[in-house]
């Protein structure tokens, strides 16, 4: 057995991690993202992902949702290009092999957006990150683990967890389990909560110590989606992806509570100080 190490994410580590824009680019240069989410009455999750895509520098940046979802992502994204996916839910993954893709908030779990899903991953090797419903999806099946492409990204919640590895009794045992699978599957697992981990294949921990109460509130994780599968198209690895995206992430959130309230602020509010995390590391 290999020793594995585990680490706080420190401002050392996000320094190394960071690579600032290079004026001579253009948008290909920043990577293609596509955020595959939202289905009839969570179309804001779709937005929530995509805005946090825009905002944390990705060239070009596609939302595969819903037609119901049209007109709401078209106005509140502009910078985005829309692929309709289906009626009131998403249908078809028809997504184009260049993208780095972002699957799961809002999506439901319709049978048809759960075979298309599978279909898709069944075809589509290249890691991509995978959050809220995609997961619970995954979870009706055992076997559906097996089709999540290596080096891939998950980011469940403890709840998601549960569903797709099972119960543990405190999270101790959880970070065990989830270094088992992370190793098994060959995936970097985000398990979110207050101090967020991230398990690497090899079995390293990364422990995050940004954030706070202010997100636990619905819309949180779909900004994180946005915002880790924006730092994958740029060209950072899985594992700093993963790493970058929950500290920015939590950052985010402490700006935020700082002129809204924990109580207050909300998910929107944390998209907003993107730019404000940025220019301190700038
Ligand atoms: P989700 O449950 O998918 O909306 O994800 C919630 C997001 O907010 C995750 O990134 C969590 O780590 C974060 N979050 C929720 N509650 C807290 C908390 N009390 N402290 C710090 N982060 C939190
Ligand atoms: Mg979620």
């Amino acid at each position: 057995n290999t020793a594995t190490t585990d680490f706080v994410i420190d401002d050392k580590i996000v320094e190394n991690i960071f690579k600032p824009r290079n004026e001579f680019s253009h948008k290909g240069t920043y990577g293609k993202v596509t955020i595959a989410a939202g289905s009839y009455g969570k179309v804001g999750a779709a937005v929530l992902a995509t805005k946090s895509a825009l905002r944390t520098g990705a060239g070009l940046t596609f939302t595969l949702a819903p037609k119901c979802g049209y007109e709401i992502l078209q106005t509140s994204c502009p910078e985005a290009m829309f692929i309709q996916g289906g009626e009131n839910y998403i249908d078809q993954f028809d997504i184009d092999e260049t993208s780095v893709c972002g699957i799961g908030p809002g999506l439901g779990t319709d049978s048809e957006t759960e075979k298309s899903l599978l279909e898709f991953l069944k075809q589509h090797p290249k890691p991509l990150l995978l959050d809220a419903d995609a997961l619970n999806i995954i979870s009706k099946d055992q076997k559906n683990l097996q089709l999540i492409p290596k080096k891939s990204i998950i980011t469940p919640h403890p709840k998601e967890f549960e569903r797709l590895f099972g119960v543990t009794k405190n999270s101790f045992e959880r970070i065990e389990l989830a270094r088992k699978k992370a190793n098994e599957l060959q995936i970097y697992i985000v398990l979110k909560d207050h101090h967020t981990q991230i398990i690497t294949p090899e079995g390293n921990v990364f422990y995050n110590i940004t954030g706070n109460s202010g997100l636990a509130k619905g819309g949180s994780g779909d900004i994180l989606t946005g915002v880790i599968t924006s730092f994958l198209a740029q060209g950072y690895s899985e594992e700093n992806a993963a790493v970058f995206g929950v500290w920015f992430h939590g950052k985010a959130a402490e700006c935020a509570a700082e002129k809204y309230s924990k109580e207050s602020m909300l998910p929107t509010d944390a998209i907003n100080e993107f730019g404000n995390v940025f220019e301190e590391l700038n």
